[in-house]
């Protein structure tokens, strides 16, 4: 493993501005969610130049390609997505431009633009792990197989289409979204409840003959924020459940009337000991305790569409019954540093992985925080020394024939 691993780093130092301008050129191709052809098939046709033994895209602009092992090893998929959410006000979003982190809050040499950090970076070290190992000769036992799907952004149709449609699964599951280098092994699930709230409308002009929904619904947002919030159980590995009113909608929507009906939706990010059955009855609990003291009030839970109850849609892959975890800390330990192991903030597309019984690790470049931010931007390092750990864990998993 110590040789591989000074191949790879030679490797890498060998090819330094190639594997900085891939990047760059990937981050120039715009690629909002449902707008992903040209980034998909821009890594199809990298994958095949690198000698992939299979590449393709498929109908939803999902990029799958594979380097066939040897037989008998485990095989590994790095799962990325390549759609990004819009740039916003963001200057020159699609530059990949080398900048200098302190303008940016951060520090070293970064490279910027949108996706950066979530997730270009994490997906074009993928392919040049699988290029480095292809170039080196290094052949590995399992296969390796890499994705970069459709449409995260926007549900994750994208990956479901690749497990269900293609069936590209593996033994072992990677998923590149930003760790800061750190092994994450999971994440809260999420739920979006609502709340829909009647009134009795009539002219603005003369508010007292009516009911607004609209002040209704400002008494149970309040409830929810400032006590059914705070209130929720911790969990000892996903910590805090999250639960804030994001969206909020009024009918009929004119200025000059009372409003009858106003729809509230809130996002939930649970854990296993906060379900969506606990949701639902805490709901029902504040409107049933509104309208003990208020016989004007009047309100449904509303779940969105598909919900499925009691469903928990996060997932932590436990040490202690996944030997790939240790697996994963010493690859990373000998190919960087020892990693920290902890769960992300925000969900990621190992949600379809792990209820197939695949264990999901997670270890990317980029911080949390600059992802979704005008300040998106990956550090050149990170992103260089991400070649390097998929490499080794490539070798750890599939292993070396
Ligand atoms: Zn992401």
């Amino acid at each position: 493993m110590t040789d591989i691993v000074a191949q790879v780093n030679d490797w890498v130092a060998g090819n330094r501005e190639e594997c900085i301008r891939f990047l760059q050129d990937f981050i120039s191709i715009p690629s909002p969610s449902g707008e992903e052809g040209d980034a998909a098939r821009f890594l199809a046709e990298k994958m095949n130049e690198f000698n992939y033994t299979t590449t393709c895209v498929d109908t939803l602009n999902d990029a799958m390609g594979t380097i066939k092992g040897t037989g008998g090893g485990r095989s590994l998929l790095l799962n990325g997505h390549i759609d990004h959410v819009p740039v916003g006000e963001m200057v020159d979003p699609y530059s990949g431009k080398i900048m200098d982190g302190d303008e940016l809050g951060d520090h070293g040499e970064v490279i910027y633009g949108r996706a950066a950090c979530d997730m270009k970076g994490a997906v074009a070290a993928m392919v040049l792990a699988g290029r480095a190992m292809n170039e080196l000769g290094i052949r590995l036992k399992g296969d390796y197989m890499v994705t970069g799907v459709a449409f995260e952004e926007v549900g994750g149709a994208g990956t479901k289409s690749t497990i269900n449609d293609s069936k590209f699964l593996a033994d072992v599951v990677l998923i590149g979204e930003a760790t800061n280098m750190q092994l994450a092994l999971g994440h809260r699930g999420t739920m979006k409840f609502g709340v829909t709230v009647k009134g009795r409308a009539c002219h603005a002009s003369a508010p007292e003959r009516g009911i607004n929904a609209l002040y209704k619904a400002m008494k149970m947002i309040t409830k929810v924020k400032d006590e059914l919030a705070p209130s929720t159980p911790v969990h000892p590995i996903y910590g805090k459940t999250s639960m804030t009113v994001t969206q909020i909608t009024v009918s009929p929507e004119a200025f000059n009337v009372v409003p009858e009906e106003c729809k509230f939706w809130i996002d939930c990010r649970n854990h296993p000991d906060f379900t969506a059955e606990d949701l639902d009855r805490h709901l029902n609990d504040i409107i049933d305790e509104l309208k003990a003291d208020d016989s004007e009030f009047d309100a449904t839970v509303i779940r969105s569409p598909n919900f499925e109850e009691k469903t928990f849609s996060g997932y932590y892959t436990d040490p202690d019954e996944n030997p790939v975890v240790g697996e994963a800390v010493e690859a990373i330990t000998e190919s960087y540093k020892e990693p920290n192991k902890g769960i992300w903030t925000f969900a990621t597309d190992g949600r379809f992985y792990a209820p197939l019984g695949i264990p999901v690790i997670g270890f990317g470049p980029g911080e949390e925080e600059y992802a979704h931010t005008q300040r998106d931007h990956v550090r050149v390092q990170d992103y260089l020394d991400t070649i390097k750990v998929y490499a080794a864990l490539a070798c750890k998993i599939c292993d070396v024939s």
